[in-house]
């Protein structure tokens, strides 16, 4: 690193002229006060700020590798070593390629939790904080600094490929796992990275699409969750979007990065670039981007390889001598080196890196670290459709169980790109089924589109089907599990249709006909179209990218050791064209239009009427819960006073679950147009039979107010708002009015 740094600055031959003479670059004395851990660390960044010199500064805006950012060694200043996430340990040294085959490239084997879809729909905060704290152990065990998440992209259309990486589609639940996360992550003194900031909603033309939102819809939808991971969870850093907003490129939007991240929001850690998301050095600096990735020579690799430079990315930028021109040119000023430079060096001391550098070797992949992975994977299943009761399973009664489909045998853990983690081992649903007492046959039915070419021959495909027929017609039950992988689904392109892939519609068709008592399993990071066969079916499971426990937690809910819990955090619109962007998706000439405006997900169902296939907040239970009591205190508030919503809970049925209660704010008569509803609270309550809880929820003048374009502000109107307390967005149980008088 040394003999880097020492080139970087030999080829800065213009430097003698700079003010800051080079005779500073002697090593620093031990009781340098920066040095000092009880200082504050504002005094610790402007002590050592004042020892740097200015090319020293320049050298920290951009990294030194694909996943380190520079060191200095003459102040102590290391590299920060990062690692991809949110839902796990990347490997860092290389692809993860895909989960299912051994590679043995893949150096680094972690963890796979639960996508961050399925961690969505446990609706558990603190579930989400036992995640965090698990991944940034790992991170610690293996040498690195920081975790490349958590993603709080919103869900806008259900072919982002990279929805299963995000919290859903409500800016509220996903501020809320996000803090959670973020804290979590923090705690443990590993520096988490939220992404990507913003308007990140779509894979399509990634590099080059220029998002047009208004001030409205990006306050209420798209920033909410990052302005709660400021201001909540005080983050240390924060990742820019590839795409362009309102003009002009995420990494260099000033009102992005300053106006509203620096200013209104107040972020005091720094801004890192997505990876080769840069494109000029003097306006990304000035724009408040502080730290550039990669750098070195991976960065060179990347931008001078065809396929980036087809796809668009860039980087290089902010390289020393590139910065250090533009200082000279008077285009930067010092003022902004020192603020970018210091936010960098402020996490490095706020972090406790600086002090106590991460012991590692501690063992990954724990018995306990794989128990948060089971217990988000089950927690996170979402049973759609129970007809008669046929689920749970009884062993009683079910005597033979055909397993069928092309994400049966395979564990498919979580979609592809850079989320994707390769664990040890990695349970798919038929090993997880196959624990159980009840014997079981196995049929592929249809191979997966696009693995295998030998599956795909006519021939192929009819003998696949025949098989699946032919063990479904024998068995008592067939669980059918579709849905994609890692190279329909994932980053750097969108899912190409809401249908499943290729043959696994006809697949469940068949099935269903040759066994009524037939359980369709999705493993998919997104809704998927169902009307061919939905009303036929009479047990539908959505387990989502499940993480290396996923099948395990699939056969516990199968045969009810596990009582299922989640709830959708998307809603799930019938078709591609009910799904409230499809006419604004994904844009002409480069640019898409939000036009849909705030009503995304349930926002637009709920509000114009359109019927989803299921509703946002959905899901079954094995048990039955009640609903009374709902208090709302006071009735008429003013002001920012507070609110106390009360209600009881009541397991009416005979077997242990949790229910997620949802807390809806209805505003009728605000000044401008509101959504019908908007989710402000939630609670997991976990209920024995026949057990009654309170839950209790506090509302703030937030909760009630909606952001006004007049006033470039939140405001809320005076007036009746209603209280509405359900068990989804559509299934509202308690309601009661709130008056705000002031
Ligand atoms: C992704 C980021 C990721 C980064 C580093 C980018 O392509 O968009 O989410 O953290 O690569 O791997």
């Amino acid at each position: 690193m040394r003999r880097y740094l020492l080139s970087v600055l030999a080829s800065l031959s213009f430097v003698a002229a700079s003010t800051v003479l080079v005779a500073q670059s002697a090593p620093m004395p031990a009781n340098a006060p920066y040095k000092d851990a009880r200082l504050a660390p504002e005094k610790r960044v402007a002590d050592l700020l004042g020892r740097m010199t200015i090319e020293e500064k320049a050298t920290l805006l951009s990294g030194a590798g694909w996943m380190e950012s520079p060191a200095i060694d003459r102040l102590g200043i290391s590299s920060i070593h990062m690692a991809d996430g949110p839902m796990g340990v990347r490997s860092w040294l290389g692809s993860s390629a895909t989960t299912s085959v051994a590679n043995p490239a893949v150096k680094v084997e972690t963890t796979s939790f639960p996508s961050g879809l399925a961690m969505a729909a446990t609706w558990d905060t603190e579930l989400v904080g036992r995640e965090g704290q698990a991944i940034a152990q790992e991170v610690k065990a293996l040498g690195r600094d920081m975790i490349l998440g958590p993603t709080v992209n919103i869900n806008r259309v259900p072919l982002w490929g990279r929805n299963f990486e995000g919290y859903g589609e409500d800016p509220y639940l996903s501020a809320r796992l996000g803090v959670a996360y973020i804290e979590a992550v923090q705690a443990e003194g590993v520096i988490p990275s939220v992404k990507h900031f913003a308007a990140n909603n779509e894979e399509f033309e990634r590099h080059r699409i220029d998002a047009h939102i208004d001030p409205r819809t990006l306050h209420e939808i798209y920033l909410p969750d990052f302005k709660a991971a400021v201001q909540e969870a005080n983050v240390w850093t924060v990742m820019s979007a590839y795409n362009k907003l309102n003009g002009t490129y995420c990494a260099e939007n000033a009102p992005l990065l300053t106006d509203i991240l620096k200013k209104e929001f107040g972020f005091k850690g720094f801004v890192i670039s997505d990876w080769g998301s840069t494109y000029s050095t003097a306006a990304t600096v000035n724009a408040g981007m502080d730290l550039e990735m990669p750098g070195g020579a991976p960065m060179k690799a990347m931008i001078s390889s065809p396929r980036s430079q087809l796809s668009g990315n860039s980087g290089g930028w902010l390289e020393a001598d590139k910065v250090l021109a533009e200082v000279k040119a008077g285009h930067i000023t010092e003022a902004t080196l020192d603020d970018n430079v210091g936010r960098i060096l402020r996490v490095i001391f706020v972090s406790g890196l600086f002090d106590h550098p991460h012991a590692t070797g501690a063992a990954v992949d724990t018995p306990a670290q794989q128990s948060v992975a089971r217990q988000g994977a089950t927690e996170g299943i979402v049973l759609l459709k129970n007809a008669g009761s046929l689920l749970p399973l009884d062993p009683a009664k079910v005597h033979s169980i055909a397993v069928i489909g092309p994400n049966a045998a395979i564990a498919r853990t979580g979609g592809g790109g850079s989320s994707l983690v390769r664990p040890k081992y990695a349970v798919a649903p038929l090993d997880g089924i196959r624990e159980h007492s009840v014997p079981v046959t196995y049929a592929l039915g249809v191979g997966m589109e696009g693995e295998d070419p030998a599956q795909d021959t006519p021939e192929a495909r009819a003998k696949l089907l025949k098989e699946a027929v032919d063990a479904a017609a024998k068995a008592d039950v067939a669980v059918v599990v579709v849905g994609r992988f890692a190279k329909l689904e994932g980053e750097s392109f969108d899912v190409k249709t809401m249908d499943l892939p290729a043959g696994q519609n006809e697949l469940i068709e068949a099935v269903e006909h040759a066994n009524p008592h037939t359980i369709v399993v999705l493993n998919t990071g997104d809704p998927v179209t169902m009307t061919k066969w939905i009303d036929r079916t009479p047990g539908l499971v959505e387990m989502w990218y499940g993480g290396q426990e996923g099948g395990h937690a699939l056969a516990s809910v199968l045969f009810g050791d596990a009582n299922p819990s989640g709830k959708l955090p998307v809603s799930f619109p019938k078709e591609w064209k009910d799904s409230p962007a499809a006419a604004n998706y994904p844009g002409e000439n480069l640019k898409v239009n939000y036009a849909e405006g705030i009503y995304v997900g349930y926002r637009y169902f709920d509000t114009k009427n359109v019927e989803p296939q299921f509703p946002f907040g959905f899901g079954l239970s094995y048990t039955s819960f009640e609903y009374s009591g709902l208090s709302v205190m006071p009735r008429k508030v003013a002001g920012d006073s507070p609110v106390e919503v009360s209600l009881k809970v009541k397991n009416t049925g005979s077997r242990a679950g949790a229910e997620v209660v949802q807390l809806y704010v209805h505003d009728g008569h605000a000044k401008i147009d509101r959504p019908l509803r908007e989710l402000k609270g939630f609670r997991r309550v976990e209920l024995k039979a026949g057990e009654t809880k309170t839950v209790q929820f506090t509302l703030d003048r937030a909760a009630l107010s909606y952001w006004s374009p007049e006033k470039k502000d939140w405001t809320a109107d005076p007036g009746t708002f209603e209280i509405q307390v359900g068990a989804s967005s559509r299934d509202i149980r308690l309601r009661a009015p709130l008056e705000l008088e002031r």
